[in-house]
């Protein structure tokens, strides 16, 4: 019998990126009844791996690198998922639904995820590029920067955001001599309340951090690698540079192909992009949050909940992506868990004494719960996930109260 050529192939799946997002893909899409061919596309040389202890535990040397990867080496394929590392896809051909990759190859695809996820954004005064800048994002980049980590060094820290702080916290254990430089007027401002802000400040300067706030960092200078900072018109002196300046999503692979992006890439609820064959989730996506405004989320959260629901649309059973974001950060022995997104406008609550090093400060919209953060009070910060999901109306005064417990606040 001659082999039947009308036979209809199976529908292929092609991932870009292989990070958290495309992890849980690959998972997602399998569970979720997926059983055509999967192929990960991933630059890195690296398996799926997770990114946050890179600048916590990681870095500190109490997290082993094998605890880093998502899955084991014979998970992907496991599930039949062909994983190409090293390997960058250079272009997108929407009209032949084909990926092209740097070494020329062309995948063929019936559908298409892009989780590219977010690259480094780049300080760009003079000096920048010296031996002895470092950046924060991958396992190579960590590798760079521990060996630099010996005890007496000055290293100064630009940007006191999340990475900046926790590369602090991690630099001054290992007591090296830690400055931070961050334009703003307090840490960690686009993320936390002026309360937090304030509590971190007063924790870092008690390690022996020093702070410069309102200071941009002008000049980086030395003889072939860093030995000064110039920064609001003073100099000092450093052995290493630590740039934490924040991310900018890697969307230009969606660019060129023509799909809309607005400093990210665009998705619906159901994490599709203006093409109805091609969806993306994780770092690289703009979209429209649970409150209404089109937002770019950074955090593993976005990226595994946008990819169960990018898994989901692709098999044909669309669900609305509309979670409440939640994100972390380990600095010293305080632990910072934040749920929800916080305005300006909120009225704030607080509840417990930052003395204590054990306490929660509530944002309230309308009378209900829009954002919580949490220090080292897990149960608060559970809680007001909860409380924020469910839209559920609190008395401010006994959510002040610590004498009533969280779970006895409502109701
Ligand atoms: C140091 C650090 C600490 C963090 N700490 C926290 C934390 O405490 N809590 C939290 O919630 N989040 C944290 N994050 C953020 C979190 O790790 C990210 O939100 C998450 O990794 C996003 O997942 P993603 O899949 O979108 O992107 P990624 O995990 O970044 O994966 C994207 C991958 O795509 C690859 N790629 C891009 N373009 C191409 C291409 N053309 N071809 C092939 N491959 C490509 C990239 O190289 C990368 O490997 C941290 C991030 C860093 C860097």
């Amino acid at each position: 019998m001659p082999e039947n050529t009308e036979e209809k192939r199976e529908e292929a799946i092609v991932i870009i990126g292989a990070g958290q997002a495309a992890s849980q893909a690959v998972q997602s899409l399998r569970a979720d009844g997926f059983d055509g061919p999967i192929t990960l596309v991933g630059e890195e040389p690296y398996a799926p791996y997770q990114r946050p202890p890179l600048s916590k535990a990681y870095l500190l040397g109490q997290f082993e690198r094998a605890r880093l990867f998502l899955k084991g080496d014979d998970y992907y394929s496991g599930v039949g998922c062909d994983l190409l590392l090293q390997t960058r896809a250079k272009a997108i051909h929407r009209a032949t639904r084909e990926v092209e990759l740097r070494d020329g190859r062309r995948l063929p695809y019936d559908k298409l995820l892009l989780t590219t996820g977010a690259r480094v954004r780049k300080l760009n005064c003079p000096g920048a590029d010296l031996s002895g800048v470092h950046y924060l994002k991958t396992i190579a980049d960590v590798d760079g920067l521990q060996a630099a980590f010996t005890e007496g060094r000055r290293i100064a820290v630009v940007g006191g955001g999340y990475i900046g702080l926790e590369v602090a916290a991690v630099a001054a254990k290992r007591g090296l001599q830690v400055t931070v430089f961050e334009a703003m007027d307090r840490l960690m401002a686009r993320a936390v309340s002026p309360q937090l802000s304030a509590f971190y400040a007063a924790e870092h300067e008690k390690a022996g951090v020093t702070l410069r706030l309102k200071t941009g960092v002008e000049e980086i200078g030395g003889h072939g690698k860093v030995e000064w900072v110039r920064a609001g018109g003073l100099t000092y002196e450093a052995d290493i540079v630590l740039v934490g300046i924040g991310v900018v999503p890697c969307e230009e692979l969606a660019r060129e192909a023509g799909l809309a992006c607005e400093d990210g890439i665009v998705v619906d609820r159901n994490a599709r992009t203006s093409d109805p064959y091609i969806w993306s989730a994780g770092d690289c996506t703009r979209h429209v949050g649970r409150e209404g405004h089109a937002i770019r989320l950074e955090c593993v959260q976005n990226a595994i909940d946008q990819a169960k629901h990018a898994a989901l649309a692709m098999t044909g059973k669309p669900k609305t992506y509309s979670e409440v974001p939640w994100f972390w950060s380990d600095q010293y022995d305080l632990k910072l868990q934040i749920a929800g997104l916080a305005r300006p406008t909120d009225t704030i609550v607080q509840r417990g004494d930052p003395a204590s090093r054990k306490f929660s400060v509530f944002h309230l919209r309308d009378g209900k719960v829009a954002a919580v953060e949490a220090v080292n009070a897990a149960p608060d910060y559970l809680i007001g996930k909860k409380l924020i999901a469910e839209g559920t109306a609190v008395d401010p005064a006994r959510l002040a109260d610590t004498a009533i417990k969280i779970k006895e606040v409502v109701g």
